[in-house]
């Protein structure tokens, strides 16, 4: 039985807020799909290609689960970062929403209320009405430089976050070496928006040239890669979620020389 039911903010047309050529709606939906892919059965993704505050998907929700539902926040405020827990006012934060703003704080400080309680949000509502066990989450401030790499290059120490406060263990069949995650140095690599540069790229469900091809990329399209990378059959693959199978795909960044080349496939754009 699921320990947990993820509902991802916007889509479906909505983007959310945006910052650093991120939109909110897909950064929510690839933490929800790393949540998923390490909690396994535990986890209950919500249909990822609906926009749950529009067509008012909580009021017909039949779970037993808690609910968590993943935004990010934007200011336009310069320095304005870090995540907090929105609970329904008058309700007394459960062991759920402490837990999860405690290590959510710690992640990502810069909030001074890790709680805080509203009463105008129409899905906080909904959920107080039927006594959905429910808190919305505030993943940080997409529009904070300092947020946005915190995020993008700890995207599964954010899920596991979240597993964690709900009692539910990460599969270890499913979970990735962290080995070589960094953000910086020569031989490091960095996660963020990368532009292909040839024709085709291919896809792959394997970090290496012996992975199915599943998909493709085409010249100036972009991917969103997180800090993860292998080196293998002499190239560095770089990898991401899939939005929509949540599963892990590969793509060959460039020929493995130790650091990035004129003649990549994908660069950085930022
Ligand atoms: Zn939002």
């Amino acid at each position: 039985m699921a320990k947990l039911f993820v509902i991802c903010g916007h889509g479906a047309g909505d983007p959310g807020a945006d910052g650093g050529g991120y939109t909110e709606a897909e950064r929510v939906r690839a933490l929800a799909a790393r949540i998923k892919a390490l909690g396994g059965s535990e986890v209950e993704l919500g249909d990822t290609s609906r926009n749950w505050y529009r067509d008012g998907g909580i009021s017909r929700l039949e779970t037993t689960a808690p609910v968590v539902e993943l935004h990010m926040d934007a200011s336009g405020v310069p320095g304005a970062h870090g995540a907090h827990v929105i609970v329904k006012k008058g309700f007394e934060p459960d062991e759920y929403d402490r837990a999860l703003a405690d290590k959510l704080a710690a992640f990502m400080p810069g909030r001074a209320e890790k709680i805080v309680h509203h009463s105008e949000l129409a899905n906080v509502n909904r959920a107080a009405r039927r006594g959905i066990n429910y808190r919305l989450v505030e993943n940080g401030f997409i529009d904070s430089e300092e947020d946005r790499e915190k995020f993008n290059g700890h995207l599964d120490e954010l899920a596991r976050i979240y597993l964690e406060v709900f009692g539910i263990t990460a599969s270890s069949a499913t979970s990735e070496p962290e080995a070589g995650a960094s953000g910086s140095g020569s031989t490091g690599f960095e996660g963020g928006t990368y532009r292909c540069t040839v024709d085709t790229l291919n896809v792959r469900d394997e970090p290496g040239l012996s992975g199915s091809v599943v998909a493709s990329y085409h010249k100036n399209q972009t991917v969103v890669l997180d800090s993860w990378y292998k080196v293998a059959d002499g190239y560095v693959w770089g990898r991401y979620t899939g939005a929509t199978s949540g599963k892990l795909r590969y793509v060959a960044v460039g020929r493995a020389t130790g650091k990035p080349e004129a003649d990549d496939y994908l660069v950085r754009v930022e």
